[in-house]
């Protein structure tokens, strides 16, 4: 029969089978650990279930444990290739996971306003009072399982239109090496609607920071949160519960950017999440008169 052609060519069928059994074991045993959705990459987002009551680490950081048992994490735009999660419950088990590396794009700005390349003194203190508001609105925990149940998963574009920033990539403002873009960005018309891509609670609503100008921070609960830059119109206060889709303010130019856009952004705790990777590909645009004219591509 060909079957048995088939596998006495391959290398491994001169070994006993309990040889085999024993090769194969151990990546059998460790996937069993937890099962997860998401993304093991650089950038990613991971969730999945254990049997509630079990605590969990990864890389010896205690990880959130819903009553049902759903926990997440995610990883940096630059972690390392590995990592190990540990999950103790009536027993204890570990398992590594590989964390895909990326390529990240190199991507040169010319013509940026000096001011937001080197700002005065005066100007740095702005930035250092505003990155505190920020620091305070992504410290807040906020505990709220059925906001995050609903979140992971059922993320939806908050805007709709060519992709023109991606995460990750490396800036150069006027020559002057500056921190990589963790947002994916949208370029659209200003006043273009921007609606919740998951349910969250409003942690910040500042009309105007000097780099990000108009910004929403929506917070999904559990440390992971969407943020929304260069808005020109922001239509939520700070505490208030938004549902998906609903609308949260306008797309703008404010802050340090060349043209109007969305920059949405993401972060687990401290580690920025890439938002491109928790939404479907971006669809096409809608063939017809009423298309909007395609804006200039803005950079920043
Ligand atoms: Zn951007």
């Amino acid at each position: 029969m060909s079957r048995s052609r088939s596998s006495s060519s391959l290398p491994g069928a001169a070994l006993p089978a309990a040889w085999l059994l024993a090769l194969l074991w151990p990546a059998t045993a460790a996937a069993d650990c937890i099962s997860l959705a998401g993304n093991p990459t650089q950038g990613g987002l991971l969730w999945g279930q254990v049997a509630p009551g079990s605590r969990v680490t990864l890389d010896g950081q205690a990880l959130d444990v819903l009553a049902d048992g759903t926990t997440l994490f995610g990883f940096s735009r630059d972690a390392a290739a590995s990592a190990e999660l540990v999950v103790r419950g009536a027993g204890e088990c570990r398992q590594r996971l590989a964390v895909a590396a990326r390529e990240y794009d190199i991507q040169r700005v010319e013509g940026v306003p000096e001011q937001t390349v080197s700002p005065s003194p005066e100007q740095l203190d702005r930035i250092a009072r505003e990155q505190a508001l920020v620091d305070a609105a992504k410290a807040r925990r906020i505990v709220r399982p059925d906001i995050l149940q609903a979140t992971l998963g059922a993320f939806r574009w908050p805007a709709q239109g060519p992709i023109s920033g991606v995460y990750g990539s490396q800036r150069i403002y006027n020559g002057e090496p500056r921190n990589p873009h963790f947002g994916v960005d949208v370029a659209v018309p200003t006043g273009t609607p921007v609606t919740a891509p998951a349910p969250g609670i409003v942690t910040l609503a500042e009309p105007d920071l000097f780099f990000s100008g108009g910004t929403v921070i929506l917070d999904h609960g559990f440390g992971l949160s969407s943020s929304f830059l260069h808005l020109s119109a922001v239509s939520v206060a700070v505490d208030q519960e938004v549902r998906q889709g609903e609308v949260i303010g306008a797309v703008g130019a404010t802050g340090r950017a060349t043209g109007p856009h969305l920059d949405w952004r993401m972060s687990w705790r401290n580690a920025r999440i890439d938002p491109q990777l928790l939404v479907p590909p971006m669809p096409a645009p809608e063939p017809g008169p009423a298309a909007a004219p395609v804006p200039a591509v803005p950079k920043p």
